[in-house]
C-alpha cells in the first residue's frame, strides 16, 4: 500500500535539505507518494498566512510529514514559528519528540577520553506543554514597571504519557529530568507521575537527575546513557548538547509522533542555518536520518536500517559535507548515501 508523504522543506537549509531526503526515500525503495506544498517565510510575508486552511486540510491527511525549518530573518514575528511548527505539533498531538543521538565515527566526538565517547542514546522529549504553550503576557509592556510571565503547563495526562513512552523504549534504563528542586510546582507533578509509572517497569532501571547534574553527566560520559525522558525545554536544550557530542546539529534528526493516532512529523533537530543555507554547505544527514525515522514509524524496518548504515558508511569514508570532516557539497553528500543504497 502506498503511504502519502506531506513534504514540507519550509526555509532555508530546510529548502537544501528535505529533497536529499526524499532523494535517499526514493533510492531506499520506499513505497511512498510524495506532495511538497509551500509552506515558507515568503508565503507568510505576502499573505500573513502562515498555513492556508487547504494546505492544512493536506497535512491533516498524510501519512506522515517530512519537515525541514522553520524561520527567517525577515520574520521576527514569534507568529509564524507557532504558526507553523507548534501548531502542527500542538494541534497533531505530536506529544512525543524523539531525539536519538548515536555515534558514527570516533572521530566526530569532542571528548578527549576515548572511553566515554561512545554515545547511542534516546532524548524523550515531551512536546506539546512546559513553556512553549504560548501562555503568559507582557504588562506595562516596555516600561520600567513591565511584567513578563510565561506559563509552564504541565498536566498529569501529559506527563504521565510522556513517561509512560519513554520506558517502552528503554532498553536498559530510563533516567528522568527535571528542576524539581527549584520548580517545585511542576516538578512535584513530573515526581509523583515518575514514581507511579516507574512502580509499572519494575523490569527496567531508572534514575533521576536536576537538569544541570543532567547536562554535565552527558559531558562527562555520555555512555552511560540510554533513554532521557524530560519536558519541553530541557529537552530542547539537552538534545543540542547530546548533537554536538555526535558530529554537530547537521547530524541529528528527530520525529514529533503521536503513538496513539499513528501521525507523525519528523525534521532534523536543526533550524534553518541562516549563516551558511543557500551555498550547498548544509549537512543533509540530519534530514536523512529523519526520514529514516518515518520509515520505520510507518513500518519499513529493514529499510530504515539500511538507510542508517547507509549513512554510517558515507560518514566513515569521510564522503561528507565540511562541518564532519569532508568536502563535499549538500547534494553531493546526499549521493553518497544513495550511491551505498543502490550497491
Ligand atoms: P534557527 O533560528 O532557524 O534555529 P539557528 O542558526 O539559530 O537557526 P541552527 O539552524 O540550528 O540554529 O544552527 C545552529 C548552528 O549549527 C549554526 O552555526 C549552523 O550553521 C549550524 N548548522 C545547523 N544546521 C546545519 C546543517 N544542516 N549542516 C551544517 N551545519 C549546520
Amino acid at each position: 500500500m502506498t503511504q502519502k508523504i506531506a513534504v514540507v522543506p519550509c526555509d532555508g537549509a530546510g529548502k537544501e535539505v528535505v529533497p536529499e531526503a526524499v532523494k535517499v526515500l526514493k533510492a531506499a525503495g520506499a513505497p511512498f507518494e510524495y506532495e511538497s506544498f509551500q509552506v515558507d517565510a515568503d508565503s507568510y510575508i505576502k499573505t500573513g498566512v502562515a498555513i492556508t486552511d487547504e494546505v492544512w486540510k493536506e497535512l491533516q491527511a498524510a501519512d506522515s510529514i517530512l519537515f525541514g525549518a522553520v524561520g527567517d530573518p525577515r520574520v521576527p514575528d514569534p507568529k509564524y514559528l507557532a504558526g507553523v511548527l507548534l501548531r502542527l505539533r500542538f494541534e497533531l498531538d505530536l506529544y512525543v519528540n524523539l531525539r536519538p543521538a548515536r555515534l558514527y565515527d570516533e572521530r566526530l566526538s569532542p571528548l578527549r577520553r576515548e572511553d566515554r565517547r561512545k554515545v547511542d542514546l534516546l532524548v524523550v522529549r515531551e512536546n506539546t506543554e512546559g513553556l512553549y504553550v504560548g501562555m503568559g503576557g507582557r504588562f506595562k509592556k516596555g516600561t520600567e514597571d513591565e511584567i513578563a510571565t510565561q506559563e509552564d503547563i504541565n498536566t498529569y495526562r501529559g506527563v504521565t504519557r510522556i513517561l509512560e513512552h519513554a520506558f517502552g523504549l528503554a532498553e536498559r534504563e530510563v533516567v528522568m529530568v527535571d528542576k524539581s528542586n527549584a520548580m517545585t510546582y511542576a516538578g512535584g507533578l513530573w515526581q509523583e507521575r515518575w514514581k507511579a509509572v516507574a512502580a509499572r517497569h519494575a523490569d527496567i532501571k531508572t534514575r533521576h537527575l536536576f537538569v544541570d547534574a543532567a547536562a554535565m553527566q552527558l559531558v562527562k560520559d555520555p555512555s552511560q546513557f540510554d533513554v532521557i525522558v524530560t519536558g519541553n525545554l530541557f529537552g530542547d536544550i539537552l538534545s543540542d548538547l547530546t548533537a554536538e557530542l555526535i558530529g554537530g546539529m547537521g547530524i541529528a534528526p528527530s520525529a514529533n509522533i503521536n503513538p496513539t493516532s499513528g501521525r507523525g512529523l519528523f525534521e532534523p533537530v536543526h533550524g534553518t542555518a541562516p549563516d551558511i543555507a543557500g551555498k550547498g554547505l548544509v549537512n543533509p544527514i540530519g534530514a536523512i536520518l529523519s526520514a529514516g525515522m518515518m520509515v520505520e514509524h510507518l513500518g519499513h524496518h529493514e529499510m530504515a536500517v539500511a538507510i542508517e548504515a547507509a549513512v554510517e558508511s558515507a560518514i566513515r569514508a569521510g564522503e561528507c559535507t565540511r562541518d564532519l570532516g569532508g568536502s563535499l557539497s549538500t547534494s553531493e553528500a546526499g549521493d553518497a548515501v544513495v550511491k551505498r543504497l543502490k550497491d
